[in-house]
């Protein structure tokens, strides 16, 4: 068997936001479950860079479109490896694999009738950098981003014959019923359909960032065309039949919620066109919310999947991720509720389990645990467990398969409580009875760390490592190492606390903190000698002191200011800084007219290293208070203040 496992690529003209790193972490989890069923897997995920908003961010840093995309891979690729996501192919669209297809695929269309010339006149949001029908506006705005104006634009591009297709899409649906998943999505997807389909622009003209089409070289493909071609590009489309011929039609493409459209309607008659078969399914995932709003870069809503991982981990994150929330809803996050999560799932529950195993394991058996118990009605818990997490995991029900894999948690503590071993070691003639209770608690840790292995990847490798389990990660298979089995004798190891818990207030004089918890390891008792294990503590990522005073914060006076040409945002400052005066480039056009600059006292950072910005050498940076999506505004200082002053 084999699966070829999909996400949506992503815009790289900022990093990777928490909702962003939801649909990769569950994707991976899929994966991964995938391959413990001893699936051969392909999980691709990528990134999206024929967009107008990645190319007018290279142009305000004075880059080479590719060079700014060439430094955003690697701060995508470092995020989704701190979030331990296991990708075999990590696909760009300016790679000439991905090029190759979309032309392809194109001329194909073309060939077939499917592509043609016209005017497209009507609304475009330039932030979803899709076209919009007066009635997909609300008030007037694009509902995903309602604090940008659309744009009126008239021009000349190709058509892709999308009507055509709306009758086999309907036929498509019927026979397929899990085609799009979950129900919901499935009948919002089924009304468009229904209400009939329009044909849809497929070029845009007079843009260079793209892919040309190879029929009209003055056009270039329009980004979203372009994008969904990714998936099959990966699996070889144009570069290598063998593999196509292996891997497509995909398995799985996870996508969220607001593209489910794109991926059920749009892909599949484009691949109609091009006589190749449809994927076998799509998931629309829902949206994770940050206290109950929606995660947006440009409202001000997001959070750094990078700063939640440091706090605790990956795994932790991962949890709760897949738990907490509903796969197909959305869900939603907050740091109190995250660190509670933390405490209860892993510091209290699973943590402390594995710690109380060890402990006694040691205490009572020298860490030797045999020979087995009867099992008895634990060993019918497990079991049953392990087949609702199977039948959760089998149809993306994400989170029931992890509460399954708790209630192994929850069987092996009450076992514990139940059955009481510090009892019956107080009376040798309970010996074999105490050696069977610990070997049967040994037995139901190592179901649970195998049921949670996709999720908790590394966390698990260690808890299977403690409990002696002699099967490497890569070759456990759901089938024969997620049941019960009695046999042999268990070698436990010592290590120390997989999760200490986080003690942590959050408010701390208002505003909540939301840095990671400065966390020493608590030593458990008999459980712990520091070995090193692979989760223990997270790193403390604050500064000292001594880094902060290295940024040396001056005051300084503007002289001089003067708009950058093609630039937006950009204005360039001559600042009188004490004992010198330099120029600075900053970011703030679009908040201060240049003359209302002049005479300003302001803040700047004096000992950056120079940067060219559109040609200029900056050297320094204005400090500002910088609102996600809102205009900067200068950090200032009484003008008492003499230009050179430190500030710290
Ligand atoms: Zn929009």
């Amino acid at each position: 068997m084999r699966f070829f496992l999909t996400t949506a690529i992503d815009y790289v003209n900022s990093r990777p936001h928490l909702g962003t790193a939801y649909e990769k972490v569950t994707a991976d989890v899929i994966a991964r479950y995938s391959r413990l069923c001893g699936v051969e897997t392909y999980f691709m995920m990528g990134n999206d860079e024929h967009s107008q908003n990645v190319y007018r961010r290279a142009v305000e840093r004075g880059l080479d479109p590719l060079a700014y995309c060439d430094q955003m891979e690697q701060e995508f690729r470092a995020v989704w490896k701190q979030l331990d996501c296991s990708f075999d192919d990590f696909i760009r669209t300016t790679e000439p694999r991905h090029k190759i297809a979309v032309q392809k695929l194109a001329q194909v269309s073309f060939d077939a009738g499917d592509i043609y010339e016209g005017v497209y006149e009507g609304w475009y949001c330039v932030s979803c950098e899709a076209f919009k029908q007066e009635k997909d506006l609300v008030g007037g705005k694009c509902p995903l981003h309602p604090t940008l104006t659309p744009e009126w634009i008239r021009e000349k591009n190709f058509f892709f014959r999308l009507s055509k297709y709306r009758d086999a899409l309907l036929q498509h649906f019927a026979l397929n019923p899990a085609f799009l998943q979950p129900d919901v999505r499935r009948n919002e997807i089924l009304r468009l359909l229904e209400a009939g389909l329009e044909d849809i622009s497929m070029s845009r003209a007079g843009q260079s960032w793209g892919i040309p089409l190879p029929f009209a070289p003055d056009n270039v493909v329009y980004v979203w065309f372009d994008a969904l071609i990714n998936y099959i590009a990966a699996a070889g489309y144009g570069t290598d039949e063998g593999k196509l011929e292996k891997w497509w039609p995909a398995g799985l493409h996870v996508v969220g919620k607001d593209i489910t459209r794109f991926h059920t309607v749009v892909w599949p008659a484009m691949l109609m066109s091009a006589g190749l078969p449809l994927p076998k399914q799509v998931f629309g995932h829902g949206w994770v919310n940050y206290g109950g709003q929606r995660m947006s870069k440009s409202l001000g809503t997001s959070v750094d999947p990078a700063d939640v991982a440091g706090r605790f981990g990956a795994d932790p994150l991962r949890l709760y991720l897949t738990k907490e929330i509903s796969y197909g809803s959305d869900g939603d996050f907050t740091f109190e509720r995250y660190e509670e999560r933390y405490n209860v799932d892993l510091a209290n529950n699973l943590g402390n389990l594995v710690s109380r195993l060890v402990a006694m394991a040691e205490k009572y058996r020298g860490l030797r645990v045999s020979p087995p118990g009867s099992g008895g009605r634990l060993a019918q818990v497990v079991d049953e467990c392990a087949a609702r997490y199977r039948s959760s995991m089998d149809v993306y029900a994400l989170h029931e398969g992890a509460a399954a894999a708790f209630r192994v948690v929850d069987a092996a503590n009450e076992f514990i409580a139940e059955t009481a071993p510090w009892a019956l070691a107080r009376d040798p003639a309970n010996a074999e009875r105490l050696s069977g209770v610990l070997f049967d608690v040994t037995e139901a840790v190592r179901v649970a760390a195998v049921l949670l292995l996709p999720i908790m990847p590394s966390s698990c490798a260690e808890i299977l490592r403690r409990i002696g389990e002699p099967t490497p990660v890569a070759d456990l298979r759901i089938e024969r190492d997620a049941r019960w089995r009695a046999g042999g004798a268990r070698e436990l190891v010592k290590g120390p606390s997989l999760w200490p818990r986080s003690e942590e207030k959050t408010a701390s004089g208002g505003g909540a903190d939301r840095r990671p918890a400065l966390k020493e390891p608590k030593v458990e008792e008999n459980a712990t000698q520091a070995t090193g294990g692979a989760a223990a503590a997270a790193e403390d990522t604050r500064l000292t002191i001594d880094d902060f005073m290295k940024v040396e914060l001056r005051v300084a006076k503007v002289l001089d200011a003067e708009a950058v040409p093609k630039s937006k945002k950009l204005v360039k400052l001559r600042i009188d800084v004490g004992n010198e005066q330099r120029t600075i480039v900053a970011g703030i056009a679009e908040a201060y007219p240049p003359d209302q600059l002049v005479g300003r006292t302001i803040v700047i950072v004096a000992n950056l290293k120079p940067a060219k910005l559109m040609g200029i050498e900056s050297n320094g940076m204005v400090l500002a208070a910088s609102p996600e999506g809102g205009l900067p505004t200068l950090l200032a200082v009484d003008e008492s203040i003499a230009p050179g002053t430190r500030v710290r």
